[in-house]
């Protein structure tokens, strides 16, 4: 119990004590003053009686000697007769209240108060004496209240320490009752507010009465089962939310009034909206339209909706929202598609363009065989001729096959790792080309020292060969082509030329399959446009990187990173 409410009871118990004693107090020095009353009436009675055989004045002189006492002889009208006190007093004493009251009729009066004459505090009792019915005589005693008082006062001093002693074991009794009424809600209070506070704790009370015992233990038992279902549903949610961070499906979650209860990360990131906050209106953090459209068309009457929606970042979403009843909550899942939908069409592209390709040499095969099973095969110089084609073609169709075969690599084929000696390599694939830098009359510059570079021989080498055949390939007759390498924790290796150059639109799309800057040219060239695709997907199976410097008319530097493996 708090302290105030003890204060309480105990200003509530000291008023009772005070009023009680006034009023106990009141009650005894009435009593007190009655019994004198009653004393002083009988001695009047006495004296009345014996005024019928003796004077009334010389049996009250004899009567009061040896004491405080005064008896007064009054007339019927309340004038003085004889006094005790001073024998020679006159006057009236009509108007003294104990006088008027049996001048009134009364068969006694009675007063308490301060004598004027004697200057004391007198108890006087008043009685008539009556013949034949009529006042003829009024008798009147008196005694000073000091006589009885004082001792009384005693007794009441005495009577106050019992009553005083009785009422503080009465509060102490009165206290500690309602103290132990109170105990389980004081014990138990704080405990429950902790609880509250810290649900995953287990509080226990320690037991000081066997009274409440049982109670305490079933505190004790909810506290410690409390804490312990907490636990398991803390872990529960902390092993939810990782899950739901970690999926690769997006999940979002609704409540009745429109607030996002739940994004997990890859919604966040499909998105591309991140809150700081959940609980708030869900327009704040999915603002794509389509999907708010989607989300407001679910009601308990359309529970499901599953469609496919482009973003307004071209992100392709999977996405099913469903609304449950029972919580009247939304919840929405969503697949990213964009990677398969971008590789649906890349490989419908790829098939496209290799058959395109395909078509071209295969078209110019069969049209030459047939004119020269036509007949021309029979002169000599046209059958050489169309050989010729006829193999320059076949080479295309090959050369064309075996980048396809190049590309369908991936990067799960484990291949071999070898330590190749980069300035030998670089001239062996040169030596390939030889016949057309004699043709073209190219210069080909080498800068930089040689080194051992361990790696993938197998993707090493067609990168170097693509990159080398293109500068050959795009520069001018008279040209030079430098080749410089070092080693920088691998290689980096530059291929610069001076040939027609490539514009700066064209430079990020030169690596996609069969593009080529200008078809017609290349396609002459004996150009695939797979070459820069292959430099491009080989180059990330190695874990390097590729980047290209180019003007038009001014030419273009390839430069390569190829980390040691
Ligand atoms: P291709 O077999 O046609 O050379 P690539 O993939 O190697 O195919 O190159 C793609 C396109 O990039 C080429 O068609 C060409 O237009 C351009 N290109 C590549 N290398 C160079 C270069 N060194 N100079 C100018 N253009 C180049």
């Amino acid at each position: 119990m708090k302290k105030r409410a003890y204060l309480g009871w105990l200003t509530l118990l000291v008023c009772l004590f005070i009023g009680s004693w006034q009023f106990i107090q009141n009650f005894y020095d009435q009593q007190v003053l009655s019994q004198h009353e009653t004393f002083l009436q009988q001695k009047a009675e006495l004296l009345i009686r014996l005024s019928q055989d003796y004077s009334l004045d010389t049996i009250a002189e004899q009567y009061i000697v040896n004491s405080d006492e005064r008896v007064t002889h009054l007339n019927e009208k309340g004038d003085i007769l004889f006094d005790t006190y001073n024998p020679s007093l006159t006057g009236t004493r009509s108007q003294r209240p104990e006088v008027k009251a049996v001048l009134q009729g009364s068969s006694k009066g009675r007063s308490v108060r301060m004598s004027p004459t004697l200057h004391k505090e007198l108890l006087y009792v008043a009685l008539p004496i009556k013949k034949e019915g009529k006042i003829t005589e009024i008798i009147r005693i008196a005694e000073p209240t000091e006589n009885f008082l004082p001792n009384a006062a005693k007794m009441k001093h005495a009577i106050f320490f019992v009553y005083s002693f009785f009422w503080i074991v009465l509060s102490v009794i009165l206290l500690q009752v309602l103290r132990r009424r109170n105990h389980p809600i004081e014990t138990i209070l704080p405990v429950l507010q902790k609880m509250i506070a810290q649900p995953d704790h287990k509080e226990t009370i320690i037991q000081s009465s066997s009274q409440w015992e049982e109670l305490y233990q079933s505190v004790n038992t909810l506290s410690e089962q409390m804490s312990l279902t907490y636990q398991a549903y803390s872990a529960s949610e902390k092993q939810l939310h990782t899950l739901l961070n970690e999926l690769m499906i997006g999940v979002f979650i609704i409540s009745e009034e429109g607030h996002l209860l739940l994004m997990n990360a890859t919604m966040q990131e499909q998105l591309n909206s991140f809150p700081q906050k959940m609980q708030y209106p869900f327009t704040e953090s999915i603002t794509d339209t389509q999907l708010i459209q989607m989300i407001y068309q679910v009601t308990p009457t359309q529970p499901f909706i599953h469609e496919e929606l482009t973003t307004t970042n071209e992100r392709v979403l999977d996405i099913t929202l469903r609304y449950f009843t029972e919580s009247k909550q939304i919840l929405g899942v969503s697949y990213d598609l964009t990677r398969i939908r971008q590789l649906e069409k890349l490989q419908k592209d790829f098939v496209g363009n290799v058959s395109h390709e395909l078509k071209t040499p295969v078209t110019s095969l069969i049209g030459f065989t047939e004119t020269l099973l036509d007949g021309a095969k029979d002169d000599p110089e046209t059958l050489t001729t169309f050989l010729e084609i006829m193999q320059k073609d076949a080479y295309r169709l090959q050369g064309l096959i075996q980048e396809i075969i190049q590309l369908s690599k991936n990067a799960a084929i484990d291949y071999s790792i070898q330590t190749i000696d980069v300035a030998t390599s670089l001239s062996q694939i040169i030596a390939n080309y030889q016949q057309t830098i004699q043709e073209k009359q190219l210069t080909i510059e080498w800068h930089g020292e040689t080194f051992a570079l361990t790696t993938k021989p197998e993707l090493f080498f067609p990168i170097c060969k693509n990159l080398i055949e293109n500068a050959i390939n795009y520069s001018l007759s008279g040209q030079t082509v430098i080749l410089s390498f070092e080693e920088k924790n691998g290689l980096v290796l530059s291929v610069q030329d001076f040939g027609m150059g490539i514009a700066k639109e064209e430079q990020t799309r030169i690596f996609e399959r069969f593009y080529r800057v200008d078809k017609a040219r290349t396609r002459n060239s004996g150009g695939t446009g797979l070459g820069l695709a292959i430099v491009k997907d080989y180059i990330d199976m190695l874990g390097g990187s590729i980047h290209v410097e180019s003007h038009l008319g001014v030419g273009s530097t390839f430069t390569v990173f190829i980390p040691m493996n």
